[in-house]
């Protein structure tokens, strides 16, 4: 079967054949992959900035944005079946028996740093034609959701991040709770940066919670991002024509800004911007540049005077996964043109040399086996 490689000692970035894997156990499921998502973080493999074989690889099979469809369950697998959709999970926990974390079944919180991540360190990832894995990793999607539910990975960055705001918010003791229909109270006015796959999933997820949401990135209007951001009701303001200053202004009292651009540059400029009682949420993972000046004492007294929260999240939970299918199919329902918009373009796994190492185009683009 065919499967897409980074070769790290050679660097390259191949097309290998390789041998489809057995059901080795009972709780093994094989799955016939049938969409893969390209992401940031795919294309840094590809530039031998990130990634890692597993021990005694020589190449990392990679991808973990990905679609399945089961094609063969172990005796012991319970809850799926031939023919169920599945969206798999990305990290695996570490072996260390004091890993509070990894032990709850809470890898994405891994204290040691030895989980694993299919496509991404230390485990085969997703951009093949069969898969064998866990049935504990894999989050079943409706088949309504067949064309879409390649976005559900990425998205679940953003119900993690949510996730935690949600809790962050409790602090605030008039009452923050999303009810449907009703505007939120004070804290409801989100700035995401960055216009990629991460931050128009997570613009839509505030929308979808009742966030007065503002995109801020490059590119002037009118582009396809602005009018995707128009149409789920959001702002979109260009850093060419708008000041982080005039974005405050048009905006409010920030009270979130989620971070999707991995350009700490930016990021740290916004955060003078963040209003009273704000969250600063940071997912990106920038390159190492050269280092640059930021203003400390405005960003500390800030923090101090304005009660402010500064964190960052990776990856996501079983929780996040099941909340991402969830918004997922609510999207399709609500902004079915502008889910459809994300993905830029299916490509034939032939194609994906252009896509992993060529220049970056589109929003999100996915390589298909079926
Ligand atoms: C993936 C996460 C992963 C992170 C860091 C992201 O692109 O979506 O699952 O934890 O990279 O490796």
């Amino acid at each position: 079967m065919k499967a897409i490689a980074v070769v790290p000692g050679t660097r390259e970035v191949k097309l290998i054949e390789q041998e489809a894997p057995p059901v080795a156990a009972p709780t093994h499921v094989k799955l016939r992959m049938l969409d893969v998502g390209i992401c940031g973080t795919d294309r840094e493999i590809c530039a031998f900035q990130y990634g890692t074989p597993p021990h005694g690889s020589e190449h990392l099979v990679i991808g973990h944005e990905s679609l399945g469809e089961v094609v063969e369950v172990g005796a012991a697998v319970t809850r799926l079946e031939r023919g169920d959709l599945v969206v798999p999970m990305v990290r695996r926990p570490c072996g260390h028996q004091d890993c509070a974390a990894c032990r709850a079944g809470r890898q994405d919180f891994c204290f040691t740093g030895d989980f694993s991540e299919r496509g991404i360190k230390n485990l085969h990832g997703f951009m093949t034609e069969f898969v064998v894995d866990e049935e504990r990793y894999m989050h079943v999607v409706p088949r309504a959701l067949r064309e879409v539910a390649v976005l559900v990975e990425p998205l679940t960055i953003a119900e993690k991040a949510l996730i935690q705001v949600d809790q962050v918010q409790q602090r605030l003791p008039w009452g923050c709770e999303f009810e449907p229909g009703k505007r939120r109270k004070a804290c409801h006015r989100a700035v995401v940066i960055g216009a990629g796959p991460v931050g128009l999933l997570g613009a839509m997820a505030l929308v979808a919670r009742g966030f007065d949401t503002s995109v801020y990135s490059r590119e002037l209007i009118p582009n396809p991002k602005a009018d995707l951001v128009a149409a789920i009701g959001g702002h979109y303001f260009s850093a060419q024509d708008t000041t982080l200053e005039q974005l405050a202004e048009h905006v409010g009292n920030i009270d979130l800004v989620y971070e999707a651009t991995g350009a700490s540059a930016i990021a740290f400029q916004m955060m003078r911007v963040l209003g009273t009682n704000g969250i600063f949420v940071f997912t990106g993972v920038p390159g190492r540049k050269a280092p640059i000046e930021v203003d400390t004492d405005v960003i500390m007294r800030n923090l101090v005077l304005k009660n402010q929260v500064v964190f960052g999240t990776v990856n996501a939970g079983v929780e996040a996964f099941e909340a991402a299918i969830r918004d997922v199919a609510l999207f399709q329902e609500r902004w079915p043109s502008a889910v459809r918009a994300l993905i830029t373009g299916r490509y034939p796994v032939e194609a994906y040399r252009e896509l992993l190492v060529g220049p970056a185009q589109g929003i999100k683009n996915v390589l298909t086996f079926a």
